[in-house]
C-alpha cells in the first residue's frame, strides 16, 4: 500500500528543471576567456531531457561534478511551449475536478517570472494578442483554460480569479480596490488570517470570463506587487505571487455521471462520487477557504470546486549572498523561512508522513489544497547556467531533489 501511495504521489508532485541560455547581462557572456573553455563559460547543462550535469573545475570555486535528474530537463534553448506541453494536461485534470498548483522556484534572475509570464516590462494582454511564442505558463493556461470550458457548453464560462502576495509572512490583496499603491512594507489590505483564530481568508475575487479580460487583472495585480531594490538585482521579487483560479461547478448532470436526483439542497448541480469524498475529507481542517463568501460557509462545503493555483515564488537566494541589511534581511530571512517551509511540506509528502507541516507558514497554508491529497503540482526549478549562480543554483537543485 506504501508502494501504492508513493507512486500515485509521483505522479501528483512533478519536479522539473529549467535552465536559461546566457544572457547579455551575464559576467560571462562577454567573457571570451570562459567562452572558450571546455564548458564555454557554463556550468550547469541540461546532459539528456531529464538530467542535470553541474561541472565546475575552475580555482577558486567549489568544485563539483554532479548530475541530478528530474522528470523533466528542459535546455536553454527550449522554447516557452516546451514548458507548456507540461502544463496542458493539468488543466485537463483541473476540469475533471482536480486541484492543480503549477510553481517556479529559483533564484532572483533564473527565468521564474520569464516562465510563468513571458519576457518582463511588456503588457502581458498585449503580448496575448501579439507575439504568441515567448507568453509564460500564465497567459497560455489561462487561454487553454478557456478553451477547455467553451468546449463543455452547459458550464458556466465565468471563473473567479484573486491574486495575492505573501510578503514578510503577510499576506497583500493584490485586487484589492481600496488601497494606496505599494509602500513596501506598508499594509495594503491586510488579511487576517492568524494562526490559530481560524479567521476567515478573504482576497477579492473577480469574475472573469476570457483569457485577456484573466489578464487584464493579472496586470493590474502585477502593478502593486513589491519590488524591492537589493545588492543583487536591482528589481527583485521580494514576495511569493499567488494567483488563484476558482472554477465554476459542473452543471451537467450527465457530464459528471451521477444520477440526477443526487443534487445537494438546493444546487442545481451534481457531484462526481470522488470530487464529494475529497471535499469531505477536506471540510474538516479547511478553515482557510480562498474565496469563499461570508455567509456561505455550508454552501463552501458542499460545493466542488476544482482550483487552479499558479505561484511566482520570492528569489530563493540566501540573504548572505545578497549582502542586505535592515528591511531586506528581514525580507531575506521570510523569504527564507516560508521557502524552507514548503521544502518541509513536499519532504514530508515524499516520505508518506502522517502530519503534514502546512501550518508552518502562510505560503505553505495557502497552497494546502494544491499540495498533497490528490491536488497536482509542478514544480518548474528555475536556473542559471552561470559559475557566478552556482551556490544558489546547487541550493535550488537540492531543493527540487529533495521534493520528489
Ligand atoms: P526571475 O523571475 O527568476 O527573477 P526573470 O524571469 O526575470 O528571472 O529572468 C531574468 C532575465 O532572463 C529576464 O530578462 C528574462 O527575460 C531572461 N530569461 C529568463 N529565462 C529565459 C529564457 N529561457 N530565454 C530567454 N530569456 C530568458
Amino acid at each position: 500500500a506504501l508502494h501504492n501511495s508513493l507512486v500515485e504521489l509521483k505522479g501528483n508532485i512533478r519536479v522539473h528543471c529549467r535552465i536559461r541560455p546566457l544572457l547579455p547581462f551575464d559576467h560571462e557572456f562577454d567573457d571570451p576567456a570562459l567562452q572558450n573553455s571546455p564548458l564555454s563559460g557554463k556550468v550547469v547543462h541540461a546532459l539528456d531531457d531529464e538530467t542535470v550535469l553541474v561541472k565546475c573545475s575552475r580555482p577558486g570555486h567549489p568544485l563539483v561534478n554532479k548530475t541530478y535528474t528530474f522528470e523533466r530537463v528542459y535546455g536553454p534553448a527550449e522554447p516557452q511551449d516546451a514548458v507548456f506541453a507540461d502544463v496542458r494536461p493539468l488543466l485537463t485534470s483541473l476540469l475533471d475536478g482536480y486541484n492543480v498548483c503549477i510553481m517556479a522556484y529559483g533564484q532572483t534572475g533564473s527565468g521564474k517570472s520569464y516562465t510563468m509570464l513571458g519576457p518582463q516590462s511588456k503588457n502581458h494582454e498585449a503580448l496575448l494578442l501579439e507575439t504568441r511564442g515567448d507568453l509564460g505558463v500564465i497567459p497560455k493556461a489561462a487561454e487553454e483554460l478557456f478553451r477547455l470550458i467553451s468546449e463543455n457548453p452547459p458550464q458556466s464560462p465565468e471563473v473567479e480569479v484573486s491574486i495575492v502576495e505573501v510578503y514578510n509572512n503577510e499576506v497583500f490583496d493584490l485586487l484589492a480596490k481600496d488601497i494606496s499603491p505599494a509602500v513596501p512594507g506598508a499594509k495594503r489590505d491586510v488579511i487576517a488570517a492568524k494562526e490559530g483564530k481560524k479567521e476567515l481568508f478573504l482576497p477579492t475575487s473577480e469574475l472573469v470570463n476570457s483569457a485577456a479580460e484573466f489578464m487584464r487583472l493579472v496586470e493590474a495585480g502585477l502593478q502593486l506587487r513589491v519590488k524591492h531594490p537589493t545588492l543583487v538585482h536591482a528589481d527583485s521579487s521580494r514576495s511569493h505571487l499567488i494567483i488563484t483560479v476558482t472554477l465554476p461547478m459542473a452543471t451537467s448532470p450527465d457530464s459528471s455521471g451521477c444520477p440526477s436526483d443526487h443534487t445537494l439542497d438546493s444546487m442545481p448541480t451534481c457531484h462526481s462520487p470522488r470530487r464529494m469524498v475529497r471535499e469531505k475529507q477536506r471540510a474538516s481542517s479547511l478553515d482557510l477557504p480562498l474565496g469563499a463568501g461570508p455567509g456561505d460557509s455550508l454552501a463552501h462545503l458542499q460545493q466542488v470546486r476544482a482550483r487552479l493555483q499558479l505561484v511566482d515564488l520570492a528569489g530563493s537566494e540566501c540573504a548572505g549572498m545578497s549582502g542586505v541589511t535592515g528591511p531586506a534581511l528581514r525580507e531575506a530571512s521570510w523569504i527564507n523561512r516560508s521557502l524552507a517551509a514548503l521544502g518541509d511540506v513536499l519532504g514530508a509528502l515524499w516520505e508518506g508522513r502522517g502530519h503534514i507541516p502546512y501550518r508552518n507558514s502562510k505560503l505553505t497554508h495557502l497552497l494546502q489544497d494544491a499540495i498533497g491529497g490528490d491536488a497536482k503540482l509542478l514544480v518548474v526549478l528555475c536556473v542559471s547556467p552561470c559559475q557566478e549562480h552556482l551556490v544558489a543554483t546547487l541550493q535550488s537543485l537540492s531543493f527540487g531533489a529533495r521534493a520528489r
